[in-house]
């Protein structure tokens, strides 16, 4: 029987009173055919307050690569609020969790926290600017960093509105901002080094920082074509630009050393977010000690009255363990997990006739659902996402899979966590095939 759910669409009716629009952040509303209320996780799994059991690989939007409450996480918190929650001061934690963070990142000498990493983004790019002197940021289209005023323009614009290929549209998707704002932005394609050069060029001397997702897990998760993000490092080092890798989703999705170190890439600045903190509000901008310097001397403020939380930093340091204690095994079991399950979703696809195109390293991956007509392969930007992904298609499917207990991300992205197992994948694909049997009707 599919899942029903008539709890969560009462508490989303009565939310409504009380909280704008019945949700906390506006992509929530996504989930169809309401947005769920939780009551418990536990592993790889996650109940509703309707007793629907999912199988999770949607993770707290990619924050719970350690899967959901994992024990040894629950103790340190508690051991910790009992000690204290919160000082608005220094306390010894904190240097354990950027001591992590050196030894697992090379490009990491100093860090910073902050609770979000909207916030961290926003810190990174101020901080550029005030190192560079400059005023322009280059952003990628279809690359997501944050939901402030700067984290959006140009991320997501509608076909129509993209501009043109060599001048991609600064357009931000919310009312309300400050109007200057776009125009401090260079918008660029992703994935050609070119085009990247020539929009380099045409702002010598002018651009503070290129800021980019490694692997653009907010797009159809796509990966660097082979040499494209050395091509940022050059281009950043020709011309006086700070390299700020947003590792929000990757940083330790892609193992100890992030997605930098999966690529072999030595970014100046570095965002983590999500896993960082396991499920905690927890972020922190990292980089070299030259690129921190004004931060140092304070000429570029930071702050924040709950950064370094040390609930917080209790969580990180356990979660900063369980991956150094994994070593070289994650991400080679998690991407081999993942590749399991692209394969079998794909074999699914391929059975029922559904042009579903799962596509990503296997930690963390997409399903494409081609729209009728589309060429096949890679997809290799944002346009040519748009352009081939058929997204009511897909939220049909996507709805399917939910109501048969599997759980991805609204817009296709799914996560692998460290303890999803042989049997999750192998449980998640026998539901997947009632799942694609439904949508196929
Ligand atoms: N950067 C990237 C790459 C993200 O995926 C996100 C969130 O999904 C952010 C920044 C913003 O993070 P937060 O929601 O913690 O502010």
């Amino acid at each position: 029987m599919a899942y029903t759910f008539p709890r969560s669409t009462e508490l989303f009716t009565r939310a409504q009173n009380s909280i704008a629009g019945g949700i906390n952040s506006g992509i929530r509303k996504l989930e169809q055919p309401v947005p769920l209320y939780f009551e418990k996780g536990e592993g790889a799994r996650v109940w509703d307050v309707d007793g629907n059991e999912y199988i999770d690989f949607q993770l707290g939007q990619g924050a719970l690569l350690y899967g959901h409450a994992p024990s040894g996480l629950a103790a340190e918190l508690a051991k910790q609020a009992r000690l204290g929650l919160h000082w608005a001061a220094q306390c010894e934690l904190e240097i354990e969790v950027a001591e992590r963070l050196q030894q697992m990142v090379p490009s990491v000498e100093l860090v910073r926290f902050n609770n979000s990493a909207t916030e961290a983004v926003m810190a990174a790019l101020r901080l550029a600017r005030t190192h560079t002197g400059r005023q322009l940021v280059l952003r990628f289209e279809g690359h997501y960093h944050g939901w402030s005023d700067e984290g959006l323009v140009g991320f997501a614009n509608p076909p129509g509105a993209w501009g043109d290929d060599e001048n991609p549209a600064r357009t931000h998707p919310s009312k309300g901002i400050i109007p200057e704002v776009p125009e401090h932005f260079v918008v660029a394609r992703w994935n050609d080094a070119e085009h990247l050069r020539r929009r380099v060029a045409e702002y010598r001397g002018q651009i503070a920082a290129i800021i980019f997702e490694p692997a653009v897990c907010n797009t159809c998760c796509i990966e660097p074509e082979d040499g494209f993000l050395q091509a940022i490092r050059e281009v950043c080092d020709e011309d006086g630009i700070m390299m700020i890798a947003d590792e929000t989703i990757t940083g330790f999705r892609f193992g100890a050393g992030g997605a930098q170190a999966y690529y072999d890439v030595r970014p100046d600045l570095t965002i983590f977010g999500k896993a960082i903190g396991g499920g905690t509000p927890f972020a922190a901008l990292a980089g070299t000690k030259a690129a921190m310097a004004k931060i140092i001397s304070g000429e570029s403020i930071h702050a924040g009255t709950l950064n370094a939380n040390p609930l917080c930093l209790a969580a990180s340091r356990w979660c900063l363990d369980e991956v150094i204690a994994l070593g070289e095994e994650h991400p080679r079991t998690t991407n081999r997990l993942g590749q399991q399950m692209m394969a079998g979703l794909r074999e699914l696809a391929d059975q029922h006739g559904v042009p579903l195109r799962p596509q990503g390293p296997g930690l963390a991956f997409h399903t494409v659902m081609l729209k009728p007509g589309a060429k096949e392969g890679k997809v290799l930007d944002y346009r040519d996402y748009v352009l081939r992904h058929d997204a009511p298609r897909w939220a049909h499917l996507r709805r399917c899979l939910l109501e048969e207990g599997v759980r991805a991300i609204e817009r296709g992205l799914w996560s692998i966590s460290l303890v999803h197992t042989e049997q999750d994948i192998s449980d998640a694909l026998e539901r997947a095939a009632r799942a694609f049997a439904r949508h196929a009707a």
